[in-house]
């Protein structure tokens, strides 16, 4: 189970009994959060920062303990920040500053000056601020009192996205073959993506897959087939195109077990030893959470495994998706976003088709794939493009729509949405943002997610909704 830990602030000059009480205050936060925090994250309270050289081994304590995702501190009295400072200069997970206090009320009878100093959140929570500030460290200020359900609703979002970067940071993504010859947006600076997000990025050839195809038993194909028809409406007699799909499978589960992989790419231009393009089998394993990008597009298959981790204690759909077309019907305008193939089913609003159907792109054979029409709701898209010295997460909340019409002869999972605040102000501001056609689309997760995502990793951020106006429009500029 992923930990935080909690370390609080406070300092000697208080005496003993003022810590004893600290401590103690500090046991029953912790308590509350766990409590609060189950099934998401556990916290764990260690000793009370009085010195530069308990906050160095505190940091020390949760930099080495590899279940640890992230550090929630608080500055229960007044601690001096230069105590702080040798500490946090070798912290680099995740941090949040929790600015509350273990009252919730003043007691206006009872106050006194030994109460003052005590509980003085308001005191020392800013001299701590303005070190976090100073030292530039990244990190999230939740303010409030601690048992107040939206304060909760906060730091669950910080465990939550806490954990989903040290996932990040511990990510490794095969990529077989290349980027696909020409596209820009999919290409970009892998050792950044590396140095900035943890990505190892790792090239093989498709060979390798269709090698460990060959060796598939009997056994690990029908075990395979019943997973795919317990899950999926069988809708094809082409069999064998199914069987095929389910050996690839087997193959990238075994490869990606060997080698810790957790997202992939593949791409139709290198399908050497290969009779089909992945399809359910790439939709197959996004359901389970791992990472893909078609057209050897490593930053959209990591950044959709770690958004799906982020997502994984909620409900709701989280996945990749291409922006593919229009209805531009005046006042009305929707997209209708979808795949060669690769939909992940976490989209569909009911249980999906197995068909298979003649695919024009790559030269090979008819590939089986699920077909489905995707959930709707509120949502957000969300892409990440290197912009040449540094990434840019561009995150637009949109409304997944019903589709208005069958579509009888469109052989793909689909998704349709309604873009915000309309669609002249929110598709352009996406396209003078750089924004790509391959992104993820989450009705799991919020914009205020990403957001604290890209606080915590640094990242430039560009956000599109209702609050965009033809006037931010207006602020984009051109180098
Ligand atoms: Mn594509």
């Amino acid at each position: 189970m992923s930990k935080l830990y909690f370390i609080p602030g406070s300092q000697d000059l208080y005496g003993r009994e003022c810590l004893d009480q600290v401590a103690a205050d500090c046991r029953a936060m912790v308590d509350f959060l766990n409590e609060k925090l189950s099934g998401v994250v556990t916290v764990e309270l260690l000793p009370t920062v009085e010195t530069s050289p308990i906050c160095v081994q505190d940091i020390r304590t949760a930099e080495n303990d590899d279940d640890c995702v992230g550090v929630i501190t608080w500055m229960h009295t007044f601690s001096p920040a230069k105590m702080w400072i040798k500490g946090l200069q070798i912290l680099t997970k995740p941090l949040l500053h929790l600015h509350t206090q273990a009252n919730e009320k003043l007691p206006y009878d009872e106050i006194d000056m030994d109460f003052m100093n005590l509980n003085q959140a308001a005191h020392g929570d800013r001299e701590y601020g303005y070190i976090l500030a100073r030292l530039g460290i990244a990190h999230e200020v939740v303010a409030g009192y601690y048992k107040h359900d939206r304060v909760i609703a906060k730091i669950r979002q910080f465990a939550e996205v806490a954990k989903a970067i040290s996932f990040s940071r511990n990510l490794t993504v095969a990529t077989f073959g290349n980027n696909m010859r020409d596209v820009a947006v999919t290409d970009g600076n892998r050792l950044e993506a590396e140095i900035r997000y943890g990505w190892e990025i790792k090239y093989w050839g498709i060979g390798e897959i269709a090698a460990l195809t060959d060796k598939v038993t009997d056994e690990e194909l029908d075990a395979k087939m019943k997973e795919y028809t317990s899950l999926y409406t069988m809708a094809t007699d082409n069999l064998d195109s199914v069987k095929e799909q389910a050996k690839y499978e087997v193959a990238l589960e075994k490869f990606m077990k060997k080698w810790n992989v957790e997202a992939f790419t593949d791409t139709f231009q290198d399908l050497h030893g290969m009779k089909q393009l992945p399809g359910i089998a790439a939709q197959n394993l996004m359901a389970k959470g791992v990472g893909f990008g078609p057209e050897g597009d490593y930053k959209i298959s990591a950044f959709s495994a770690v958004l799906m981790k982020m997502a994984e204690c909620r409900s709701g759909a989280t996945g990749f998706i291409e922006d593919y077309t229009y209805d531009l019907t005046e006042g009305e305008e929707l997209e209708l976003a979808s795949h060669m193939l690769e939909v992940p089913p976490s989209f569909a609003a009911s249980k999906p088709e197995i068909q298979v159907h003649h695919l024009g792109i790559g030269g090979k054979d008819d590939p089986a794939r699920l077909v489905f029409d995707g959930v709707t709701g509120d949502g957000i898209q969300v892409t990440l493009v290197d912009m040449g010295d540094h990434f840019r997460i561009i995150c637009a909340d949109i409304e997944l729509v019903k589709q208005p019409k069958p579509m009888p002869k469109l052989p793909v999972a689909r998704i349709m949405y309604r873009h915000k605040p309309d669609f002249a102000i929110g598709t352009a501001a996406w396209c003078y943002a750089g924004g790509a056609h391959h992104s993820v689309v989450s009705t799991a997760l919020t914009r205020a997610d990403i957001a604290m995502f890209a606080r915590l990793t640094g990242t430039e951020l560009i956000t599109i909704g209702d609050d965009t106006t033809e006037a931010d429009l207006q602020k984009f500029f051109m180098r």
